[in-house]
């Protein structure tokens, strides 16, 4: 019989949550298979001798990430990152206090990387990596949503997501990884899209929404794919395609390209933002997802890259691809190079949807209808990869300012939650990170209680009925969740789905 899943009671006065042992160890994620595994080029099972590989990939790891191997060795247990995360907040469960999540691994670390742990295990906190060790690995380290808010509050700056990421791969690579992302990886590689929508139900879906705009505005907004010698390529989630209320930003970024005049497509080749890749902390896997991205950009000969509303993508785009793959400045290699060559060094590469709706405006080449938002009081919920892993614009905090400047200048009623839950403070949606699957809804529920509290307190004292976000996971987190504290799903929505509401079209410069 299916467990009721109940969300806990929002609290007026948030506090340290009571601890509960083992309250979630029954929430695990599903195991992937052998298939899914292989295909992804991952030992399919757990076999004979995975500890001795466990323990050299994690020996290999800490060669390579000396962030990693300081993390272990730098925490001093101050206690202050305890009641940062949301899911400790939202499960009581000690495990997923975010040094509690570390020392999952540090334990081991000591046992087999540090001299007193090899000769006096006890005494140090060491513990052999046993299977029971490696379950709680699996178990916690897909507890973790990678939002970095502990290492905000941590006075060495420890990240736990880098120490999640290891765990993840460390898994991966000994047969034991988790269904949900590495599913998905596949998928891009075999389809190149998330959701595996094939080129062909892509096109469709473009001209259906050409039509519907059509009907709504009387105006030919163009939702081009594969067009060749267009100047901008914007590679988006797919989730964008077709789910509500993903597609009204959609929808937005295609009536800003059209009162601009800007000639842009998408790429049936490479159909998805997000990268999940970066969940499972695997470097060749994020390589070769982003590599989509340039083999679709030196195919069509486009001058910009433009990515849409995704919080870990725009992550992946701002500080790895240029190093990753070479677009922007990094890449050496030919392929690279020629790349360089053809984007236009007029613009930033890649430029986020956000930065540059907000530049146009800025410049006056879009005009809106501030009164058609007028339906909506609106907040904005910080997405953790965009807030704490990126940047956007050329002054610091231009991820946090270009979203609300953006919103200002669409709508009128704006309202701020609090600044203790916004900007670099945010709280997750409770569904990053590879989390967003049906088998862990529990702790998704449970997740987005901090969130939950600090919308509820705009919305009983200033009556915000919209929560506007620039995340493909948050939209489909919140759309799932909201109801469980007894908000309506429709209230959460992009930033772009409110510029749709406001833009004139044909009445730009
Ligand atoms: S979910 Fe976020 S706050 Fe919690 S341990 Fe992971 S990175 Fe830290
Ligand atoms: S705040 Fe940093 S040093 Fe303190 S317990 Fe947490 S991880 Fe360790």
């Amino acid at each position: 019989m299916a467990v009721e899943l109940k969300a806990p009671a929002l609290r007026e006065y948030p506090v340290v949550p009571a601890l509960q042992s083992d309250a979630m160890k029954d929430v695990v994620s599903y195991v992937a298979n052998e298939k899914i595994q292989e295909a992804i080029g991952f030992p399919g099972k757990l076999d004979e001798g995975w500890q001795e590989r466990a323990i050299s990939k994690m020996g290999d790891l800490l060669g390579k990430y000396r962030s990693l191997r300081v993390f272990m060795d730098a925490c001093v247990h101050c206690g202050a990152c305890t009641d940062k995360c949301h899911y400790f907040i939202g499960t009581q469960d000690p495990k997923n206090m975010p040094v509690a999540r570390q020392d999952l691994m540090r334990s081991v670390y000591r046992r087999y990387f540090t001299t007193a742990g090899k000769l006096f295990p006890r005494l140090v906190g060491a513990r052999d990596l046993t299977r029971g060790v490696l379950d709680d690995w699996f178990r916690y380290y897909h507890q973790c949503s990678e939002c970095r808010r502990c290492s905000v509050f941590c006075p060495y700056g420890i990240d736990t997501a880098e120490i999640t990421m290891a765990g993840r791969e460390i898994l991966d690579a000994v047969g034991y990884g988790q269904k949900y992302s590495n599913e998905i990886i596949g998928k891009v590689h075999r389809i190149g899209n998330n959701l595996g929508l094939p080129g062909p139900a892509l096109r469709d879906t473009l001209l259906g929404l050409e039509e519907d705009v059509k009907d709504e505005t009387g105006v030919d907004v163009r939702y081009p794919l594969d067009e060749k010698g267009a100047d901008v390529l914007l590679v988006t989630p797919s989730a964008d395609f077709f789910a509500e209320p993903h597609v009204d930003s959609l929808i937005g970024y295609g009536k800003v390209f059209h009162a601009a005049g800007i000639s842009w497509t998408l790429s049936s080749y490479s159909s998805e933002a997000g990268n999940f890749g970066m969940f499972i902390g695997n470097y060749e896997q994020l390589r070769k997802i982003a590599m989509r991205i340039r083999e679709a950009a030196l195919e069509l000969g486009v001058k910009r890259i433009v990515v849409g509303e995704c919080g870990h993508a725009w992550r992946v785009a701002y500080s790895f691809w240029n190093t990753l793959v070479g677009i922007g400045a990094g890449g050496k290699d030919p392929f690279a190079i020629e790349l360089q060559r053809q984007l236009d060094p007029r613009h930033k590469q890649p430029t986020h949807i956000c930065e540059l709706t907000w530049d146009l405006i800025e410049r006056g080449a879009l005009r809106f209808d501030k009164d058609a938002n007028d339906h909506r009081t609106i907040t904005f919920h910080d997405s953790c990869n965009v807030a704490r892993g990126s940047r956007m614009g050329d002054a610091p905090g231009g991820q946090f300012e270009i979203p609300r400047n953006i919103i200002r200048a669409v709508a009128n009623k704006f309202v701020e939650m609090s600044p203790e839950v916004t900007r670099e403070r945010t709280f997750c949606c409770g569904g990053g990170g590879g989390l967003l699957t049906d088998e862990l809804l529990d702790l998704r529920i449970k997740g987005a209680l901090p969130r939950m509290e600090s919308l509820k307190q705009v919305v009983d004292n200033h009556g915000v009925n919209f929560m506007a976000t620039i995340c493909a996971i948050c939209k489909a987190q919140f759309t799932k969740v909201l109801p469980y504290y007894g908000f309506k799903m429709s209230m959460v929505g992009g930033v772009h789905q409110l510029v749709s509401t406001a833009i004139r079209l044909g009445d730009s410069h």
